[in-house]
């Protein structure tokens, strides 16, 4: 299916690993030029490189922190005027909300709530200006369903969530998208790091909490970073247009609602 975005531009944040990248990748694959950004440069430079080789299309690397204002006006210098946002960050530490103070929360919030609002308010009004924007937030599947040990993730999430269920009807008129993908459990490296918990606290070897993590998926297994890419893409897509303001769950069925 050619989804008519060839030629476009993107900017995928936190992209030279995990979901980041396959959202990179898969844009790369429809012919859309990019520019990707990572905080570790020779990471970044070298998936860039491994992208530009693989589909012929320009990848621009800007290394780095996309949640500090600096990070941001570097990408948007070398992109002011993007087709594509594809917003993304790492996601705040679990843990108890009795040891948060105040620092820990603004950190969270800024990270995975006002950086992407600031890029959403920085490419916005030329999307609207040009009849085109696609844009998709990388969240987490709990914002539909809470995870207990990430209680600043569960929070700061859901704020970026509030803000765009508004913002996406109100700029819809104009083919401009904002969506949002809710990943469940991806094989990346960050799944492995919030697994390091439960290894901890079970006692249990990493394969072993991994198998049964699996096990407890209605598909056995953790999805594959390229089938989060693809949903990406599509919702990047020329015939997508019509997607205003979702929250698409990827999560092989984990979460057991009838809607
Ligand atoms: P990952 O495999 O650890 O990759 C994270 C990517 O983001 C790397 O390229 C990393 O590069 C970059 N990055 C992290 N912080 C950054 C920052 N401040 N500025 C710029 N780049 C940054 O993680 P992932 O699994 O793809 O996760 C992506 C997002 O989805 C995270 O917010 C995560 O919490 C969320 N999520 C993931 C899962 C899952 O199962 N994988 C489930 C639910 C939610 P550098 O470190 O070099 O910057």
């Amino acid at each position: 299916m050619d989804l008519h975005i060839a030629g476009r531009t993107a900017i995928v944040c936190a992209a030279s690993k995990g979901l980041g990248r396959a959202c990179a990748e898969a844009l790369a694959a429809e012919g859309v030029n990019l520019v990707i950004n990572a905080r570790t440069s020779d990471v970044l430079e070298q998936t860039a490189a491994n992208i530009r080789s693989r589909y012929g299309v320009q990848v621009t690397a800007i290394a780095g922190d996309i949640t500090t204002t600096e990070g941001r006006d570097a990408v948007l210098a070398a992109c002011p005027a993007p087709d594509i946002l594809v917003n993304n960050a790492g996601g705040p530490p679990p843990g108890d909300f009795r040891s948060w103070d105040d620092g820990d929360w603004h950190q969270a919030l800024q990270n995975n709530m006002v950086s992407p609002i600031q890029l959403i308010k920085a490419v916005l009004d030329g999307m609207i200006e040009r009849g085109f924007g696609r844009i998709v937030n990388i969240t987490s599947g709990a914002v539909k369903a809470p995870i207990p040990a990430l209680g600043l993730s569960n929070g700061a999430r859901t704020g970026l969530t509030g803000f765009v269920a508004g913002l996406s009807r109100q700029v819809a008129e104009h083919n401009v998208t904002i969506n949002n993908l809710l990943p469940g459990p991806f094989e990346t490296d960050r799944l492995n790091a919030t697994l390091a918990g439960a290894v901890k606290a079970s006692g249990q070897s990493l394969e072993q909490v991994r198998q049964a993590r699996k096990d407890t998926n209605p598909s056995k297994r953790f999805g594959d970073p390229d089938e989060f890419g693809a949903a990406c893409a599509f919702l990047c897509s020329t015939q997508a247009g019509f997607i205003v303001g979702q929250n698409i769950l990827l999560d092989g069925g984990a979460f057991p609602g009838t809607l």
